[in-house]
């Protein structure tokens, strides 16, 4: 049952996250108006209390605040760029995912049209959708967010960054590296224990215990990087160096991939012919803040 003191809401886009998302506020009790460009997918929430509106700009009127997860940006500026679409006074909270490009343009094209704008991205497939799991990133002027960050709660955990729109896609990317990074360097090790037949649950939870601890590693490491200063503390770059020679050895003598590892030598490689191998690893900052070959 709704419960009508709950902030209205508009969710536009009903693909698999929107109507995750749709489902989540309507379980909160917000009264919630949606519209699809197939209207069909729109009729399982309808039966669960939604208000299906006719038109996209009906939409757009009847929330205090409208949720867009659709395709892409392209797929945004189609349906929002029509002439017929009054945006003035509108509160957006762009989830489609984007780049950061994107991102701040939909902000600057939204203020031209008078609507307030926070863009945003989803950490999470649909199913976690309601639930702390769910990590829903958002960026734009803060006291926007603040107005309606009890709003967004009922999605997920929601994580305020910051007031350039751009922030929250490239925090996006920027979790979704560490997330192939940690499991690319898992698959490296599990496929040259299966060569000595350990099996990948038996090496799991020692991969679990390294990256723990790796992790541990990151805020001091951080903190180097800031201050622009890399003593070798704990270990050098070339003694790294001669360690990523042994594991790209290692993956060849028994026959798995070594593209990942001779990747990685490659670039520590770089930074000691630069003058950097007595310093310590995050001097490799330098490599990674640049296009290949400048
Ligand atoms: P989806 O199931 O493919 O749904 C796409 C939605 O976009 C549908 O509602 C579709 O309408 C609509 N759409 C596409 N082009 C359109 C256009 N030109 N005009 C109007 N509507 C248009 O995708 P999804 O999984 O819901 O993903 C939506 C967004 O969430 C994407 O940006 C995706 O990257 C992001 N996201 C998804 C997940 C996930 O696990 N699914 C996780 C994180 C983020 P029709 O129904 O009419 O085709």
């Amino acid at each position: 049952m709704s419960n009508r003191t709950e902030t209205p809401v508009t969710v536009i886009g009903l693909g698999l996250m929107g109507r995750a998302l749709a489902a989540a506020f309507l379980k909160a009790g917000h009264p919630t108006t949606v519209w699809n460009r197939t209207t069909s997918k729109a009729d399982p929430l309808v039966a669960e209390g939604a208000r299906s509106a006719p038109t996209v700009g009906d939409a757009l009127k009847a929330g205090a605040l409208t949720i867009i997860c659709v395709t892409d940006y392209r797929a945004v500026h189609e349906l929002l760029g029509t002439s017929d679409i009054e945006l003035d006074g509108t509160m957006l909270i762009n989830l489609t995912s984007g780049d950061s490009a994107q991102a701040r343009e939909a902000a600057h094209w939204a203020e031209r049209h008078g609507a307030r704008y926070l863009d945003g991205a989803i950490m999470a497939v649909p199913p976690a959708i309601g639930t702390a799991e769910a990590v829903i990133l958002q960026s734009g002027p803060q006291p926007d967010f603040e107005a309606h960050r009890s709003t967004l709660e009922v999605l997920g955990t929601v994580t305020y960054l910051g007031a350039d729109h751009g922030l929250a896609s490239l925090y996006d990317v920027s979790g979704l590296a560490m997330m192939w990074s940690v499991l690319n360097a898992w698959l490296q090790g599990t496929a040259i224990l299966r060569t000595a037949g350990v099996d990948a649950a038996t090496y799991a939870p020692f991969a679990q215990q390294i990256a723990t601890v790796v992790a541990e590693w990151l805020p001091g490491y951080a903190e180097q990087i800031d201050g622009g200063s890399f003593p070798a503390e704990v270990s050098a770059l070339e003694t790294d160096a001669r360690a990523m020679a042994h594991l790209i050895d290692e993956s060849e003598a028994v026959g798995v991939n070594a593209e990942l590892p001779k990747l990685f030598k490659a670039m520590a490689d770089r930074s000691i012919a630069a003058g950097h191998g007595g310093e310590q690893y995050p001097v490799l900052i330098e490599e990674f803040g640049r296009p290949r070959g400048d």
